[in-house]
C-alpha cells in the first residue's frame, strides 16, 4: 500500500509532486512526467525500434501486373530501352509471383533474380527502376556504389544500403524485405587487376564481398532508426534473401572488352567488325565481359539477369523532351499553366535543344541543363508580366544558350 510518504513523489527521481507536472501513481510507486518520458526513450533504444515496426500484413497484397502491363507502364514514362523495359518487366514479375505464391512451399525454391543493367549515363537506367517501384509500390531506394566501403573503414559500409530501404518502407520490417534496391555505379567498384593499392581495397573487392552477402541473403543488422549504428544499440534485423536487387553501371570501356571476344571467336580480323557501333557490341554483353571489366564471378553469378541500355540518338532525345507522362516540356508547360500563362515551343526551338544536347554527350541529363537555363529568364520574368502567352523560338534558343558550351565544358 502506498504511504503517505511515497504517494508524494517521484519513486524513480524522487522529485516531490509539486515539483513535477504530473505524478502518476501505481500500486505501490509513483512516476513523475519527466521519468516517464525517459522510460519510453529507453524502450525505443532497447527494443531496437520494434516498437515503431508496423503491424505487417501477413497475406501481403501488391500491384502485380503481368509483365506485358507492366512493360505498358513503363512506355509510358521510358523512352526506347526495349530490351531493358522487358528484361525488367519480367523479372520483377517473377520475383513478386515468388513472394506471393511459394512463400512457405519448400518443394521448389525458385531463387531470386537480381538484373544488371549496363547502360551509358543518362541512358534512363535509374528512370526504369524507379518507375518499376512506383507502379508496384514497394520500398525503393537507390544506393550509389561509390560510397560504399568495408565495414570497418570510413564511409558507408553495405548495410547502409538495406538501412536506407528501411527508412524508405517507414520503418515497416516486413516490407523492407520485399522492396527494390537500386545500386547505382557498380562499375566504378571493379577490381583493377594489376594496380593493387591500400585505397583499392577500400572501394573495391571488399565492397564487392560485402554487395555479394546482400544479394545471396544475409541478415543485415542496422540501427533502429536506419541512421548510424552505435555499438551498444540492439539492432533490427533485415533478412535480404527477398529483396530484389537492380544493379546499374555504364561500364565504360567494355564494348572493347566485347570487341575484342568477339574477334577471338570470329574468323580473321576485319575493319567491318572493328567499326562495330559500341551501340551493337553493348548488346552482346555477356558474364565473361563483366569478369573482365573486374566485377568478382560470384557477384555476377547472383545477378543473372544482365541487360543493356542504348545510347540516346537524336530521335530518343527528342522524344525524351517532348513525349513521356513526366516529359520537360510538359513539365514547363503545366508549370506555367498554373500561372495562367499559356507557353508554347516552336518545333524549331525544340530541334536546337536536342541539337544541344547531343553535342553534350550526357544523354538524357543533358536537356534538363539545356531546359533550366533556357527557362531561367522566362520563368523569372513571365509572372510579373501582363502577356498570357509565352513563345519559345528558335532566336530565343540560341541567345538564351549561347554561352552555354563553355560552361558545360
Ligand atoms: P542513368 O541512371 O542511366 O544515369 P537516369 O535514369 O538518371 O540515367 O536519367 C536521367 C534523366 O534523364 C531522367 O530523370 C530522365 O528524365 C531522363 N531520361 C533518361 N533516359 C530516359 C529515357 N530513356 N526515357 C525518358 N527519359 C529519360
Amino acid at each position: 500500500m502506498a504511504s503517505k510518504k511515497t504517494s508524494s513523489f517521484c519513486s524513480f527521481c524522487g522529485k516531490p509532486k509539486e515539483e513535477s507536472n504530473m505524478l502518476i501513481s501505481g500500486i505501490e510507486a509513483n512516476i513523475c512526467d519527466a521519468c516517464v518520458e525517459q522510460a519510453s526513450k529507453i524502450v525505443e533504444v532497447e527494443l531496437g525500434g520494434q516498437n515503431k515496426k508496423k503491424k505487417s500484413d501477413p497475406d501481403f497484397k501488391i500491384n502485380l501486373l503481368k509483365p506485358a502491363d507492366i512493360k505498358k507502364h513503363l512506355d509510358e514514362y521510358v523512352i526506347g530501352q526495349e530490351q531493358a523495359k522487358k528484361v525488367l518487366s519480367v523479372s520483377i514479375y517473377n520475383h513478386y509471383k515468388r513472394l506471393l505464391n511459394y512463400q512457405g512451399d519448400d518443394d521448389t525454391e525458385i531463387e531470386k533474380s537480381n538484373v544488371l543493367m549496363v547502360g551509358e549515363t543518362g541512358t534512363g537506367k535509374t528512370l526504369l527502376v524507379r518507375t518499376l517501384a512506383k507502379i508496384l509500390k514497394v520500398p525503393f531506394c537507390i544506393a550509389d556504389a561509390t560510397v560504399l566501403t568495408e565495414a570497418g573503414y570510413v564511409g558507408e559500409d553495405v548495410e547502409s544500403v538495406i538501412s536506407r530501404l528501411y527508412q524508405a518502407s517507414d520503418y515497416d520490417v516486413d516490407a523492407t524485405q520485399r522492396g527494390i534496391v537500386y545500386i547505382d555505379e557498380i562499375d566504378k567498384i571493379a577490381r583493377k587487376g594489376d594496380n593493387p593499392s591500400i585505397s583499392r581495397d577500400v572501394s573495391g573487392e571488399g565492397v564487392q564481398q560485402g554487395l555479394l552477402k546482400l544479394l545471396e541473403g544475409t541478415i543485415a543488422n542496422i540501427a533502429p532508426e536506419g541512421g548510424r549504428k552505435h555499438p551498444d544499440q540492439k539492432f533490427v534485423k533485415i533478412d535480404t534473401k527477398n529483396i530484389l536487387f537492380i544493379c546499374g553501371g555504364a561500364f565504360s570501356g567494355i564494348d572493347k572488352i566485347i570487341a575484342k571476344r568477339l574477334n577471338t571467336n570470329a574468323i580473321g580480323f576485319n575493319s567491318a567488325q572493328q567499326s562495330n557501333a559500341s551501340l551493337e557490341l553493348i548488346e552482346q554483353v555477356a558474364p565473361s565481359d563483366l569478369r573482365s571489366f573486374g566485377l568478382i564471378p560470384e557477384i555476377i553469378g547472383r545477378m543473372p539477369m544482365i541487360t543493356f541500355l542504348q545510347p540516346l540518338d537524336r530521335e530518343a532525345l527528342k522524344n525524351i523532351l517532348i513525349k513521356p507522362k513526366n516529359a520537360l516540356i510538359k513539365q514547363y508547360v503545366k508549370l506555367m499553366e498554373i500561372e495562367g500563362i499559356k507557353l508554347h515551343f516552336d518545333k524549331k526551338a525544340i530541334e536546337l535543344i536536342v541539337s544541344k544536347a547531343v553535342e553534350f554527350k550526357l544523354g538524357a541529363r543533358g536537356l534538363r541543363t539545356i531546359c533550366e537555363k533556357l527557362m531561367l529568364d522566362v520563368m523569372y520574368e513571365a509572372p510579373s508580366k501582363s502577356d498570357k502567352e509565352v513563345t519559345i523560338t528558335a532566336d530565343m534558343v540560341v541567345s538564351k544558350l549561347a554561352d552555354l558550351d563553355t560552361k558545360a565544358a
